[in-house]
C-alpha cells in the first residue's frame, strides 16, 4: 500500500514512512491510494478482536508484515475489545468503546500506535528517537501518555487547553508518571493548541533543531494514519458481533452515529464502508460547536466563529482536521481542489465545497439542553448511563429518526465512560452531587451499579507532577527547553 498527501505533493510513500512523518511536506494528510476490500464477511465472523485487527492492519500497513501479529497481541492485551457491544433497544446499538485504560475510546488506537511507530522505525533502519507532540481536547492526551509511557526511544509532550478539559481529564494528565513524558497547559483553547503543534511540524528551522538533538517529530493525533486505521477495526468487529447475535443479517446495511470533533472516528467508519462494510448513513453528531453541521448543510466551512466550551470538551473543536481526508476521497483525489480549500481556510478561515455527500451523510447537533435530555431519558428508559459525548450522538440519532423516518438499525459510538464527566451527568439527572469530585464519582458508580475503577478513584491522592502553563506562541521554545 502506498500513501499520498491530500494536497499537491505527489510523492508516494510506504505505510511505515507515513506513520513516522504523520504529516506531508506540503502540510496535507496522508491517505491510502485505495481501499482494500474486506472480502467475504462471513469468513471474518469467527475472528476475535486481535485476529480481525491483524487482518485489517496488514492490508494498510503491509511493510510491517508479520510484526503486526506481535504488535496487535501486545496492544490489545486488555479485555476492552470484548465488551464493545451493548444492546439497548431494538434498532440502536450502543458500541461501548471506553473500556481501555483511560476510559475513553482514544485507547482503542493509542494503545497500538506506539508499537506501530517503533516497528516503523525498525523497518526503516531509523535509529533516531521520536518526539511526539500531542494537542489534546482532553482524552487523546491521557491515552497518549499511557501509550507512550516509558517506551524506549520515544519522548512525548502533551498540550491541553488550560480551561477546556474536565476536572477528571486534567487530573489524569497532570499526575502522569513516566520519565519520557511532559504535560503542558496551554493558555487558549484546543484549536490554539492544535494550530501551534501543526506550526511546529511545518517549521523547518524547528525540525532542524530537534534533529540536532537526535529526535524526529511525529504525531499521536488522528492526523496520523497509524491512529486512524486501528479505528476501522471496531466498526467491522461490532457489525460482525451483531450478525453473530442475530440482531442483523449478514449484508444488512446499518447506520453509524458518531459524536464528532476532529473527524477521526467517523472517518474510520467511512473507511470501513469503502472496504465493503454494509453502511447506509453516517450520522455526524456535533455539540454547540456545530461547524460540521453547518458545513454539511450549506457547503460552507466557516470557522469565523467563537469556540463554545461545552460539557463534551473533546468535541470543542472548530478546525476538524480529518475532514480534509473525506474531501479528498469524495472528490476522487482532487488534490488541487483540497489544497485550495485548505489554503482558503488558513487565510480567510472559510472555504466552499460542492455538496456531493448528501447520500452518505446526515449531520446535526445537540445543544446543552438536548444533551441533558438524552442523558436523562436514556437513564430513565433503560437505567443506562451515557456520558455527554455519547449523549450528543444519541440526541442527534433521535433527530435523524424523527426527520427521516428511517428505521435502519444503527450503531452508536459511545466514546467515554460517564465517570469522566460527573458534573453534567449528575446535573442532567437532577442529582446534587455536592462539591467533591470524588463523591460524585462514587454516586455515578452507584447509578451504573459498577465499582469506580481504581485508576480514577486514586486520582484523588495523586501528586501533581506537571505544572507548566504556557502561551501557545511559546510552544516550540518550551519543547526545546525540555529536551535539554
Ligand atoms: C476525541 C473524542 C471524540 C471525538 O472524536 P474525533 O475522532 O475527534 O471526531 C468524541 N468523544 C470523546 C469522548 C472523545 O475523546
Amino acid at each position: 500500500m502506498k500513501y499520498v498527501s491530500t494536497r499537491t505533493d505527489r510523492s508516494q510513500i510506504n505505510p511505515s514512512q507515513a506513520i513516522i512523518k504523520s504529516i506531508a511536506d506540503d502540510g496535507g494528510l496522508f491517505v491510502p491510494m485505495n481501499f482494500p476490500p474486506l472480502g467475504d464477511l462471513s469468513k471474518l465472523i469467527d475472528l476475535d478482536y486481535r485476529e480481525l485487527a491483524s487482518y485489517i492492519l496488514k492490508m494498510y500497513f503491509d511493510d510491517l508484515g508479520d510484526k503486526l501479529n506481535i504488535i496487535v497481541k501486545k496492544a490489545y492485551d486488555q479485555k476492552f475489545p470484548e465488551e464493545v457491544v451493548k444492546i439497548k433497544e431494538t434498532n440502536a446499538f450502543i458500541m461501548e468503546l471506553y473500556h481501555g485504560i483511560t476510559h475513553a475510546f482514544k485507547d482503542m488506537a493509542l494503545s497500538i500506535l506506539p508499537f506501530l511507530l517503533k516497528a516503523s522505525l525498525e523497518v526503516n533502519g531509523d535509529d533516531k528517537k521520536v518526539l511526539i507532540l500531542v494537542a489534546t481536547s482532553g482524552d487523546t492526551g491521557k491515552a497518549a501518555l499511557e501509550g507512550f509511557k516509558d517506551v524506549d526511544g520515544v519522548r512525548a509532550m502533551v498540550f491541553y487547553p488550560k480551561d477546556g478539559v474536565s476536572a477528571i481529564q486534567k487530573l489524569q494528565m497532570i499526575s502522569q508518571e513516566g520519565e519520557n513524558l511532559n504535560v503542558f497547559a496551554i493558555k487558549g483553547n484546543f484549536d490554539n493548541a492544535q494550530t501551534s503543534v501543526k506550526d511546529a511540524f511545518n517549521d523547518k528551522e524547528f525540525n532542524k533543531k530537534i534533529l540536532e538533538k537526535g529526535y524526529e517529530l511525529s504525531s499521536a493525533n488522528s492526523i496520523n494514519i497509524g491512529r486512524l486505521i486501528p479505528q476501522v477495526v471496531y466498526y467491522v468487529y461490532t457489525y460482525l458481533r451483531l450478525v453473530q447475535n442475530k440482531k442483523i443479517k449478514l449484508g444488512e446495511k446499518v447506520n453509524i452515529a458518531v459524536p464528532t470533533g476532529n473527524f477521526g472516528n467517523v472517518l474510520a467508519a467511512f473507511y470501513a464502508k469503502n472496504m465493503g462494510l454494509p453502511v447506509n448513513k453516517l450520522i455526524i453528531a456535533s455539540n454547540d460547536n456545530k461547524i460540521l453541521t453547518d458545513f454539511f448543510e450549506t457547503g460552507s466551512y466557516d470557522s469565523n466563529r467563537k469556540l463554545i466550551l461545552t460539557s463534551s470538551p473533546s468535541m470543542d473543536i472548530l478546525i476538524s482536521s480529518n475532514l480534509e481526508r473525506l474531501l479528498y476521497h469524495l472528490s476522487d483525489g482532487n488534490d488541487k481542489k483540497v489544497a485550495e480549500a485548505m489554503e482558503s481556510l488558513n487565510k480567510d478561515k472559510i472555504y466552499l465545497w460542492d455538496k456531493n455527500y448528501d447520500d452518505l451523510i446526515y449531520a446535526n447537533f445537540a445543544d446543552e439542553e438536548d444533551v441533558k435530555d438524552a442523558i436523562k431519558s436514556t437513564y430513565d428508559s433503560y437505567k443506562y448511563l451515557i456520558d455527554p459525548h455519547t449523549a450528543v450522538a444519541v440526541s442527534v440519532y433521535e433527530k435523524y429518526k424523527k426527520e427521516t423516518g428511517d428505521d435502519t438499525k444503527t450503531i452508536i459510538a459511545s466514546t467515554a465512560n460517564p465517570l469522566k464527566f460527573p458534573d453534567k451527568v449528575l446535573n442532567s439527572l437532577g442529582i446534587d452531587g455536592g462539591d467533591d469530585d470524588f463523591e460524585k464519582l462514587e454516586k455515578i458508580g452507584e447509578l451504573m451499579a459498577k465499582e469506580v475503577p481504581e485508576n480514577l478513584s486514586a486520582l484523588k491522592d495523586m501528586e501533581v507532577i506537571h505544572k507548566d502553563i504556557i502561551d501557545p506562541s511559546k510552544l516550540k521554545e518550551e519543547v526545546l527547553r525540555k529536551l535539554k
